[in-house]
């Protein structure tokens, strides 16, 4: 039997001709299919507000992908919204940072991926750059918008950390963000930067967070893969 990998969900608003106004629950195909070819049994965990359900699925899952999306509500970390804020959806952050506490507390593993990785920030006490456009110390592009699997910038990892152990030195990869971790939560130990020190990615306690997007790598990047393969062995059947 497959470790069951939850990865949280997404709700949609449809627009158009056909049902205008329905709530659609999803994820991008990417990281189902990324969880499959590591080994995983994938399984969309559909956005709720209730906490019985969150206990319960926190329960049955062996290990969570905490995926990528809106912008995080920064009155969530004590600041006012600014302009340059994209679109917030609090009732996801309020999901995901129940569901990110409920799994953890079980002791099982997380990878936080994009919106993920600051959602945990978030849940630790740290804090965001709300849109890096309006920080000029942050002068590499971001949100690049060629196609998903393609690195377009570097990545460097600091020794000793797991990251380092996958990928070495540095690796490029892709980006599609504008905001990003300020200040650390406790606990946050910041194992990759970029040039413009951007923190990229975090290692915790049994948490991988990664600023990029490996689901969109995996299939042609083995390396990317091997995060989600090593996520899988971590997610313990039944433990
Ligand atoms: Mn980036």
């Amino acid at each position: 039997m497959r470790p069951i990998i939850g990865v949280s969900g997404i709700i949609e608003i449809k627009q158009g001709p056909i049902l205008p106004g329905h709530k659609i629950s999803y994820t991008s195909n990417d990281y189902i299919e990324a969880v499959d070819l590591a080994g995983g049994a994938p399984c969309i965990l559909p956005l709720t507000k209730s906490e019985d359900v969150i206990a319960s699925l926190a329960q049955s899952i062996d290990g969570l992908i905490l995926t990528g999306g809106a912008d995080v509500s920064p009155l969530l970390y004590g600041e006012e919204p600014k302009r340059g804020l994209g679109r917030i959806h609090p009732e996801r952050d309020n999901f995901d940072i129940a569901l990110f506490r409920a799994v953890h507390e079980l002791g099982k593993p997380v990878l936080a991926i994009c919106r993920g990785l600051q959602i945990v920030n978030v849940a630790f006490g740290g804090s965001l750059y709300q849109d890096l456009n309006a920080e000029d110390a942050f002068y590499m592009k971001h949100v690049e918008l060629s196609e998903p699997h393609t690195g377009t910038h570097t990545v460097r990892f600091t020794k000793d950390s797991y990251l380092y152990s996958v990928f070495g030195e540095k690796t490029l990869t892709n980006s599609l963000h504008h905001q990003a971790i300020k200040e650390p939560g406790s606990g946050i130990k910041v194992t990759g930067q970029t040039e413009d020190g951007i923190i990229e990615a975090f290692e915790a306690d049994n948490i991988v967070g990664i600023q990029w997007h490996p689901e969109h790598m995996a299939k042609h990047d083995p390396k990317m893969l091997q995060l989600f393969e090593d996520f899988v062995k971590r997610s313990v059947k039944g433990k």
